[in-house]
């Protein structure tokens, strides 16, 4: 409904020309693509076990000709892998198509369904298909294609497949801390995640907050005896999800998922502790600051509720983070979710785009056509292009 509500909103700035692969006229790509897709899949890389999938897309990538490099993280066996194009005639690469190769768990094997041999309307499911070894494959396609179409040189692309994107952003943090002391900062980004295959015009910001609750313990027949943080806890949780915390006409509302509650001891004693850990999707900017304007307000609303009993700690947050959709050629839409982007310092231009569904994604039927993954390589060739060839018309 959201969803729906929020491309309502983006209607006048949509250009509907969707990127069409008809089943009938299968890519060249169709096979190196679909085996690719399935190689990586069928590998487990739920955080922390990342290193056998880098290491198939090192090889990979390697045979395709281009240069790579484990980019390991400090005091860890696991590494981003980067590749591009040879030759190079600098360090540097002006565009980088990145996205994730961790994936969330529990993870369940690749399978194929439809019609056989396999069309766009074939459905793949098992883990990461679309959440983002979709984008993986979709990616490393469109810039293979567009090398051996000559449209692109060394200098101009980096392939960067990132570690940690589903928890920390650790691969992320540390591939934008090598760029910034190396001075070989990007141009442009173009991530990769879920959207349906649409151009993402931004997604929402975040902030995670845990809330505690110090309540007075007591004899549940006499609850004035007492103070039950429990109680307390769920007239501040219900006030705060009941008040606007922030909206905006393009993002929506600001949300809250309590994701985590705990309290008490025992049905006959009044708790004298309970705490909450909120997942808060915050729909205001600006980046940096957007989420503090939203934990002020909840502050405001606990201490409205009980002015000494709550504590609360807000470790992470952003505000919303808007991406260029101005490309003609694509359909557009915001996200409600997060990503690397804001992980990545710098003063580039910044992409959103990827083939699947991000409400099929982290859940137990993950799952992709080949169609959407046909349409994502078509789809980041044009965005590569979109940003290459400006810069070729200034050189003539
Ligand atoms: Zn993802």
């Amino acid at each position: 409904m959201k969803q729906a509500a929020i491309s309502a909103l983006l209607l006048p700035l949509c250009i509907f020309q969707p990127l069409a692969v008809h089943a009938e006229t299968a890519p060249s790509y169709r096979d190196r693509l679909l085996s690719l897709h399935q190689s990586i899949v069928e590998i487990p890389s739920i955080y922390g076990g990342e290193a056998e999938v880098g290491n198939f897309l090192i090889d990979y990538l390697s045979e395709q000709g281009l240069a790579t490099e484990r980019q390991f993280l400090p005091s860890s066996e696991r590494f981003n892998v980067l590749a591009w194009p040879q030759p190079r005639t600098s360090n540097y690469s002006r565009i980088i198509v990145t996205t994730h190769i961790d994936v969330v768990p529990p993870y369940f094997n690749y399978s194929r369904s439809g019609p056989d041999p396999p069309t766009a309307e074939t459905v793949i499911a098992g883990r990461g298909t679309s959440d983002a070894k979709g984008a993986v494959a979709a990616q490393t396609l469109a810039v293979l294609e567009l090398l051996s179409a000559g449209s692109i040189t060394g200098d101009d692309v980096m392939l960067v497949f990132v570690v940690g994107e589903e928890v920390n952003g650790d691969g992320m943090l540390y591939f934008s801390a090598v760029m910034a002391e190396r001075g070989t900062q990007p141009s442009v980004a173009i991530f990769g995640e879920p959207t349906n295959s649409t151009l993402a015009c931004g997604h929402k910001g975040a902030l995670a907050c845990n809330i505690k609750v110090k309540g007075l313990s007591g004899h549940s027949g006499y609850p004035e005896s007492g103070k039950s943080a429990n109680e307390v806890l769920m007239r501040g949780l219900l006030k705060a999800i009941d008040t606007d915390l922030g909206k905006s006409e393009l993002y929506g509302n600001t949300t809250i998922n309590v994701g985590l509650m705990a309290g008490g001891i025992a049905a006959n004693v009044i708790p004298d502790a309970a705490n909450a850990s909120l997942a808060i999707r915050v729909a205001i900017g600006p980046q940096d600051s957007g989420h503090t304007i939203v934990q002020d307000r909840l502050q405001e609303i606990l201490t409205s509720v009980d002015p000494e009993a709550f504590t609360m700690e807000c470790p992470f947050g952003f505000g919303v983070v808007d991406t260029n959709c101005d490309v003609e050629g694509f359909e557009t839409d915001v996200m409600a979710y997060g990503t690397d982007i804001p992980r990545l310092q710098g003063n580039h231009s910044r992409y959103l785009y990827g083939p699947g569904d991000i409400l099929k994604a982290h859940t137990a039927d993950e799952s992709i056509t080949l169609g959407e993954l046909e349409s994502a390589v078509e789809g980041y060739k044009k965005l590569i292009l979109h940003e290459i060839e400006p810069k070729n018309s200034t050189r003539r």
